[in-house]
Protein backbone atom coordinates (compact mmCIF):
# COMPACT_ATOMS: atom_id res chain seq x y z
CA UNK A 1 0.00 0.00 0.00
CA UNK A 2 1.39 3.37 -0.93
CA UNK A 3 1.74 5.82 1.94
CA UNK A 4 -0.83 8.06 0.22
CA UNK A 5 -3.20 5.86 -0.37
CA UNK A 6 -4.86 6.17 3.30
CA UNK A 7 -4.47 9.91 2.55
CA UNK A 8 -7.21 9.22 -0.54
CA UNK A 9 -9.74 7.49 1.20
CA UNK A 10 -9.88 9.02 4.39
CA UNK A 11 -10.11 13.16 3.90
CA UNK A 12 -10.72 13.05 7.87
CA UNK A 13 -7.42 11.15 8.28
CA UNK A 14 -5.74 13.91 5.86
CA UNK A 15 -7.05 16.57 7.19
CA UNK A 16 -6.00 15.69 10.67
CA UNK A 17 -1.93 15.45 10.14
CA UNK A 18 -2.46 18.49 7.95
CA UNK A 19 -3.86 20.24 10.93
CA UNK A 20 -1.62 18.65 13.86
CA UNK A 21 -4.51 16.37 15.62
CA UNK A 22 -3.03 13.22 16.49
CA UNK A 23 -5.94 11.21 15.48
CA UNK A 24 -9.22 11.88 13.33
CA UNK A 25 -10.99 11.62 15.95
CA UNK A 26 -10.72 14.88 17.38
CA UNK A 27 -13.10 16.54 14.48
CA UNK A 28 -15.65 14.41 16.33
CA UNK A 29 -15.53 15.76 19.01
CA UNK A 30 -15.24 19.51 18.02
CA UNK A 31 -18.13 18.55 15.85
CA UNK A 32 -19.95 17.51 19.13
CA UNK A 33 -19.21 20.58 20.32
CA UNK A 34 -20.73 22.79 17.29
CA UNK A 35 -23.78 21.04 18.23
CA UNK A 36 -24.20 20.57 21.86
CA UNK A 37 -21.62 23.45 23.50
CA UNK A 38 -19.95 20.77 25.79
CA UNK A 39 -17.30 23.51 27.02
CA UNK A 40 -19.63 26.20 28.03
CA UNK A 41 -18.57 27.07 31.67
CA UNK A 42 -16.10 23.96 32.31
CA UNK A 43 -12.85 24.41 34.31
CA UNK A 44 -12.34 20.83 35.30
CA UNK A 45 -12.07 18.21 32.07
CA UNK A 46 -11.93 14.55 32.17
CA UNK A 47 -10.42 12.95 29.07
CA UNK A 48 -10.96 9.27 29.71
CA UNK A 49 -9.35 6.21 27.12
CA UNK A 50 -7.28 9.13 25.70
CA UNK A 51 -4.44 8.04 23.86
CA UNK A 52 -2.84 8.61 21.61
CA UNK A 53 -4.53 11.93 22.72
CA UNK A 54 -6.45 14.04 19.91
CA UNK A 55 -9.34 14.43 22.26
CA UNK A 56 -6.89 15.99 24.74
CA UNK A 57 -5.51 18.14 21.97
CA UNK A 58 -9.23 19.20 21.61
CA UNK A 59 -9.91 19.91 25.39
CA UNK A 60 -6.31 21.59 25.71
CA UNK A 61 -7.55 24.14 22.67
CA UNK A 62 -10.88 24.82 23.90
CA UNK A 63 -10.20 24.99 27.38
CA UNK A 64 -6.60 26.39 27.47
CA UNK A 65 -5.50 28.31 24.12
CA UNK A 66 -8.97 29.62 23.42
CA UNK A 67 -9.60 30.40 26.44
CA UNK A 68 -9.48 34.59 26.91
CA UNK A 69 -10.81 34.81 30.13
CA UNK A 70 -8.87 32.47 32.70
CA UNK A 71 -7.12 29.59 31.46
CA UNK A 72 -5.02 29.31 34.72
CA UNK A 73 -8.11 28.09 36.37
CA UNK A 74 -9.06 25.40 33.86
CA UNK A 75 -7.68 21.42 34.59
CA UNK A 76 -7.98 18.33 32.69
CA UNK A 77 -6.82 15.02 32.89
CA UNK A 78 -6.26 12.22 30.76
CA UNK A 79 -6.20 8.56 31.31
CA UNK A 80 -5.50 5.38 29.22
CA UNK A 81 -3.68 2.26 29.89
CA UNK A 82 -1.04 3.42 27.20
CA UNK A 83 1.59 5.60 27.62
CA UNK A 84 0.53 8.54 25.44
CA UNK A 85 2.75 11.65 24.43
CA UNK A 86 2.32 14.77 26.33
CA UNK A 87 -0.56 17.20 25.66
CA UNK A 88 -0.21 21.27 26.33
CA UNK A 89 -1.82 21.84 29.89
CA UNK A 90 -2.97 17.83 30.04
CA UNK A 91 -2.11 16.12 33.71
CA UNK A 92 -1.69 12.27 32.02
CA UNK A 93 -2.60 9.05 34.24
CA UNK A 94 -1.58 5.91 32.81
CA UNK A 95 -4.53 3.54 34.35
CA UNK A 96 -7.38 1.59 34.01
CA UNK A 97 -10.67 3.34 34.30
CA UNK A 98 -12.25 0.34 36.09
CA UNK A 99 -9.71 0.84 38.95
CA UNK A 100 -11.08 3.16 41.88
CA UNK A 101 -7.08 4.25 42.14
CA UNK A 102 -8.12 6.13 39.31
CA UNK A 103 -10.88 7.68 40.14
CA UNK A 104 -9.02 9.20 43.18
CA UNK A 105 -5.89 10.08 41.40
CA UNK A 106 -7.97 12.55 39.01
CA UNK A 107 -10.29 13.98 42.07
CA UNK A 108 -6.74 14.95 43.40
CA UNK A 109 -5.39 17.05 40.67
CA UNK A 110 -8.47 18.88 41.21
CA UNK A 111 -8.00 19.14 44.74
CA UNK A 112 -10.51 16.86 45.44
CA UNK A 113 -13.32 18.97 43.45
CA UNK A 114 -14.93 17.17 40.51
CA UNK A 115 -14.83 17.26 37.36
CA UNK A 116 -17.34 19.55 34.84
CA UNK A 117 -16.95 17.48 32.02
CA UNK A 118 -15.79 13.66 31.10
CA UNK A 119 -15.48 12.93 27.85
CA UNK A 120 -14.66 9.01 26.92
CA UNK A 121 -14.12 7.59 23.63
CA UNK A 122 -12.73 4.13 24.86
CA UNK A 123 -12.20 0.88 22.27
CA UNK A 124 -11.21 -2.19 23.27
CA UNK A 125 -8.85 -4.07 21.10
CA UNK A 126 -11.30 -5.41 18.67
CA UNK A 127 -11.82 -9.50 18.48
CA UNK A 128 -13.11 -9.42 14.92
CA UNK A 129 -16.21 -11.69 16.42
CA UNK A 130 -18.98 -8.95 16.41
CA UNK A 131 -21.00 -9.80 18.99
CA UNK A 132 -17.92 -10.11 21.57
CA UNK A 133 -16.74 -7.20 20.49
CA UNK A 134 -20.15 -4.58 21.06
CA UNK A 135 -20.34 -6.52 24.49
CA UNK A 136 -17.07 -5.21 25.09
CA UNK A 137 -17.67 -2.14 24.06
CA UNK A 138 -20.64 -1.31 25.99
CA UNK A 139 -18.80 -3.07 29.09
CA UNK A 140 -16.37 -0.05 28.48
CA UNK A 141 -19.13 2.18 28.23
CA UNK A 142 -20.79 1.73 31.59
CA UNK A 143 -16.97 1.55 32.99
CA UNK A 144 -16.94 5.08 31.86
CA UNK A 145 -20.17 5.76 33.44
CA UNK A 146 -19.21 4.15 36.83
CA UNK A 147 -16.21 5.68 37.13
CA UNK A 148 -18.09 8.96 35.95
CA UNK A 149 -20.00 8.56 38.87
CA UNK A 150 -17.16 9.02 41.17
CA UNK A 151 -15.82 11.92 39.53
CA UNK A 152 -18.22 14.40 37.88
CA UNK A 153 -20.04 17.46 39.40
CA UNK A 154 -23.89 17.37 39.63
CA UNK A 155 -24.90 19.38 36.85
CA UNK A 156 -22.25 17.89 34.67
CA UNK A 157 -21.49 16.39 30.99
CA UNK A 158 -20.75 12.79 29.81
CA UNK A 159 -19.91 12.49 26.45
CA UNK A 160 -19.00 8.90 25.39
CA UNK A 161 -18.93 6.54 22.57
CA UNK A 162 -21.80 4.14 21.96
CA UNK A 163 -22.52 1.25 19.22
CA UNK A 164 -25.82 1.35 18.19
CA UNK A 165 -27.12 -1.90 18.23
CA UNK A 166 -29.93 -3.53 18.92
CA UNK A 167 -30.08 -3.68 22.52
CA UNK A 168 -28.37 0.04 22.31
CA UNK A 169 -31.82 0.99 24.80
CA UNK A 170 -30.70 -0.92 28.01
CA UNK A 171 -27.46 1.34 28.02
CA UNK A 172 -30.11 4.38 27.01
CA UNK A 173 -32.06 3.40 30.37
CA UNK A 174 -28.85 2.91 32.23
CA UNK A 175 -27.91 6.60 32.12
CA UNK A 176 -31.20 7.52 31.94
CA UNK A 177 -30.90 6.83 35.50
CA UNK A 178 -27.79 9.41 35.39
CA UNK A 179 -28.62 11.90 33.02
CA UNK A 180 -32.18 13.91 32.50
CA UNK A 181 -31.04 14.74 29.06
CA UNK A 182 -29.62 12.58 26.61
CA UNK A 183 -28.94 12.77 22.83
CA UNK A 184 -26.87 10.33 20.66
CA UNK A 185 -25.14 11.58 17.77
CA UNK A 186 -23.37 11.08 15.28
CA UNK A 187 -20.83 13.45 13.88
CA UNK A 188 -20.59 14.24 10.14
CA UNK A 189 -16.73 13.06 10.53
CA UNK A 190 -17.88 9.42 11.48
CA UNK A 191 -17.91 7.06 9.28
CA UNK A 192 -21.84 5.93 8.18
CA UNK A 193 -20.72 2.87 7.56
CA UNK A 194 -20.00 2.32 11.48
CA UNK A 195 -22.02 1.96 14.26
CA UNK A 196 -20.36 4.14 16.40
CA UNK A 197 -22.15 7.24 17.82
CA UNK A 198 -22.16 9.31 20.49
CA UNK A 199 -23.80 9.89 23.91
CA UNK A 200 -24.47 13.58 24.63
CA UNK A 201 -25.75 13.74 28.71
CA UNK A 202 -26.47 16.69 30.72
CA UNK A 203 -26.98 17.43 33.81
CA UNK A 204 -25.85 14.98 35.96
CA UNK A 205 -28.11 14.06 38.70
CA UNK A 206 -27.49 10.70 40.37
CA UNK A 207 -30.40 9.10 42.62
CA UNK A 208 -31.51 10.40 45.45
CA UNK A 209 -28.95 8.08 48.33
CA UNK A 210 -26.66 6.75 45.12
CA UNK A 211 -23.55 5.46 46.50
CA UNK A 212 -20.62 5.57 43.59
CA UNK A 213 -18.92 2.15 43.85
CA UNK A 214 -16.62 0.25 41.06
CA UNK A 215 -16.73 -3.73 43.04
CA UNK A 216 -20.53 -4.09 41.69
CA UNK A 217 -20.76 -2.37 37.92
CA UNK A 218 -24.38 -1.23 36.26
CA UNK A 219 -26.86 -2.65 35.01
CA UNK A 220 -28.58 -6.12 36.13
CA UNK A 221 -26.15 -9.35 36.26
CA UNK A 222 -29.06 -11.64 35.76
CA UNK A 223 -30.41 -12.71 31.87
CA UNK A 224 -32.83 -9.91 30.82
CA UNK A 225 -35.23 -10.01 27.73
CA UNK A 226 -34.57 -6.92 26.02
CA UNK A 227 -37.54 -6.86 24.43
CA UNK A 228 -39.21 -6.78 27.46
CA UNK A 229 -37.77 -3.06 28.05
CA UNK A 230 -41.52 -1.31 28.02
CA UNK A 231 -43.05 1.84 29.07
CA UNK A 232 -41.02 3.64 31.41
CA UNK A 233 -38.00 1.85 31.07
CA UNK A 234 -37.64 2.00 27.51
CA UNK A 235 -35.80 5.14 27.04
CA UNK A 236 -36.20 7.11 23.34
CA UNK A 237 -33.34 8.87 23.17
CA UNK A 238 -33.24 11.52 20.22
CA UNK A 239 -30.39 11.08 17.08
CA UNK A 240 -29.07 13.94 16.26
CA UNK A 241 -26.47 14.43 13.05
CA UNK A 242 -23.85 16.61 14.40
CA UNK A 243 -21.14 19.04 12.28
CA UNK A 244 -21.50 20.98 9.32
CA UNK A 245 -23.15 19.00 6.69
CA UNK A 246 -21.78 20.88 3.76
CA UNK A 247 -18.70 19.32 4.69
CA UNK A 248 -17.32 16.58 2.91
CA UNK A 249 -18.52 13.01 3.28
CA UNK A 250 -16.18 10.68 5.64
CA UNK A 251 -17.03 7.45 3.60
CA UNK A 252 -16.09 9.18 -0.07
CA UNK A 253 -12.66 8.44 -1.24
CA UNK A 254 -12.10 12.30 -3.03
CA UNK A 255 -9.25 13.07 -5.32
CA UNK A 256 -5.63 14.53 -3.54
CA UNK A 257 -6.66 17.55 -5.01
CA UNK A 258 -9.41 17.80 -4.15
CA UNK A 259 -10.09 21.26 -2.73
CA UNK A 260 -7.62 22.75 -4.93
CA UNK A 261 -4.93 22.67 -2.86
CA UNK A 262 -1.65 21.18 -3.96
CA UNK A 263 -1.23 17.86 -2.43
CA UNK A 264 1.59 17.38 0.06
CA UNK A 265 2.13 14.08 2.37
CA UNK A 266 2.35 14.90 5.95
CA UNK A 267 3.87 12.34 8.48
CA UNK A 268 1.53 11.71 11.30
CA UNK A 269 1.35 14.01 13.85
CA UNK A 270 2.64 11.56 16.53
CA UNK A 271 3.16 8.22 16.71
CA UNK A 272 2.58 6.05 19.10
CA UNK A 273 5.08 5.53 21.77
CA UNK A 274 6.45 2.06 23.67
CA UNK A 275 3.58 0.53 21.18
CA UNK A 276 3.52 -3.43 22.20
CA UNK A 277 5.21 -4.16 18.67
CA UNK A 278 8.20 -1.88 19.75
CA UNK A 279 10.40 -5.07 20.49
CA UNK A 280 8.83 -6.77 17.17
CA UNK A 281 10.51 -3.39 15.24
CA UNK A 282 13.89 -3.61 16.72
CA UNK A 283 14.59 -6.99 16.38
CA UNK A 284 13.75 -6.06 12.36
CA UNK A 285 16.05 -3.23 12.23
CA UNK A 286 18.85 -6.07 13.27
CA UNK A 287 17.73 -8.63 11.18
CA UNK A 288 20.28 -8.04 8.26
CA UNK A 289 23.72 -7.69 11.62
CA UNK A 290 22.05 -10.21 13.65
CA UNK A 291 19.63 -12.65 11.46
CA UNK A 292 21.26 -15.93 12.87
CA UNK A 293 19.83 -15.31 16.44
CA UNK A 294 16.82 -18.15 16.41
CA UNK A 295 14.76 -15.04 18.44
CA UNK A 296 15.26 -12.85 15.74
CA UNK A 297 14.67 -14.92 12.50
CA UNK A 298 11.40 -16.21 14.32
CA UNK A 299 10.17 -12.87 14.32
CA UNK A 300 10.86 -11.35 11.19
CA UNK A 301 9.30 -14.91 10.03
CA UNK A 302 6.10 -13.97 11.88
CA UNK A 303 6.13 -10.38 10.91
CA UNK A 304 6.46 -11.83 7.02
CA UNK A 305 3.65 -13.87 7.41
CA UNK A 306 0.91 -11.29 8.50
CA UNK A 307 -1.05 -8.70 6.62
CA UNK A 308 -0.58 -5.34 7.36
N1 LIG B 1 -9.90 9.58 21.89
C1 LIG B 1 -8.59 9.10 21.50
C2 LIG B 1 -7.99 10.13 20.58
O1 LIG B 1 -8.72 10.98 20.09
O2 LIG B 1 -6.78 10.08 20.35
C3 LIG B 1 -8.67 7.72 20.85
C4 LIG B 1 -9.04 6.65 21.84
S1 LIG B 1 -8.74 5.04 21.24
C5 LIG B 1 -10.02 4.86 20.06
C6 LIG B 1 -9.32 4.02 22.54
C7 LIG B 1 -8.41 3.96 23.75
O3 LIG B 1 -9.12 3.30 24.81
C8 LIG B 1 -7.13 3.14 23.56
O4 LIG B 1 -6.01 3.99 23.65
C9 LIG B 1 -7.16 2.14 24.73
O5 LIG B 1 -5.90 1.96 25.35
C10 LIG B 1 -8.12 2.82 25.70
N2 LIG B 1 -8.71 1.92 26.70
C11 LIG B 1 -9.40 0.77 26.47
N3 LIG B 1 -9.77 0.20 27.65
C12 LIG B 1 -9.31 1.03 28.65
C13 LIG B 1 -9.38 0.99 30.08
N4 LIG B 1 -9.99 -0.01 30.72
N5 LIG B 1 -8.80 2.00 30.78
C14 LIG B 1 -8.16 3.01 30.13
N6 LIG B 1 -8.07 3.11 28.78
C15 LIG B 1 -8.64 2.13 28.04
Amino acid sequence: MGKTSKDKRDIYYRRAKEEGWRARSAFKLLQIDDEFNIFEGVHNAVDLCAAPGSWSQVLSKKLLTENEENPDRQRIVAVDLQAMAPVHGVKQIQGDITNINTAKEITSHFQNSKADLVVCDGAPDVTGTHCMDIYIQSQLLLAALNITTHILKPGGTFVAKIFRTRDVTLLYAQLRVFFPYIHCSKPWSSRNSSIEAFVVCKNYSPPEGYTPHMMNPLLIHKPCDFDELTGINRVIVPFVVCGDLGQPDSDTCYPLNFEGKEYTYHEPVQTPIDPPYQEALSLLADRDTDFRRPDVSVVVDNLNSMTI
